[in-house]
């Protein structure tokens, strides 16, 4: 079994590994984690409701995990990873004054930020 570390402040996420994360205040989504897909995943938020909250999921890996400045592709809304085109996440835009993120592809390794 992968073990997966969890650390959430002011927020919720619908499954335990994933699916719709949530604003603790107003109950509002702020975003969507593709459960399947990720190494590691990191999102802040700052909620139109003035709440602030952070999301960190990560499965620990022996493999090197490499930075990458690309940009993610959308596509419906979702970010996909660019090599590999694995749909990572979503960003609520509409609830969320600002967010920033980083997550890990788990088929290529590659770090993305946003
Ligand atoms: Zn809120
Ligand atoms: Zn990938």
């Amino acid at each position: 079994m992968k073990q997966l570390h969890k650390h959430i402040v002011n927020g919720r996420i619908l499954k335990a590994n994933g699916s719709w994360l949530y604003c603790d205040v107003c109950n509002k989504t702020v975003g969507y984690l593709v459960y399947s897909t990720y190494q590691n995943f990191r999102f802040d938020f700052d909620c139109k409701c003035g709440n602030k909250g952070h999301f960190e999921l990560e499965y620990k890996t022996d493999k090197e995990i490499e930075k990458s400045n690309a940009e993610l592709t959308t596509k419906k809304n979702r970010l996909c990873c660019p090599v590999d085109e694995a749909p990572l996440l979503t960003i609520v835009e509409k609830n969320i004054e600002k967010c920033s993120y980083s997550v890990t592809c788990n088929k290529c390794f590659k770090k993305y930020a946003g």
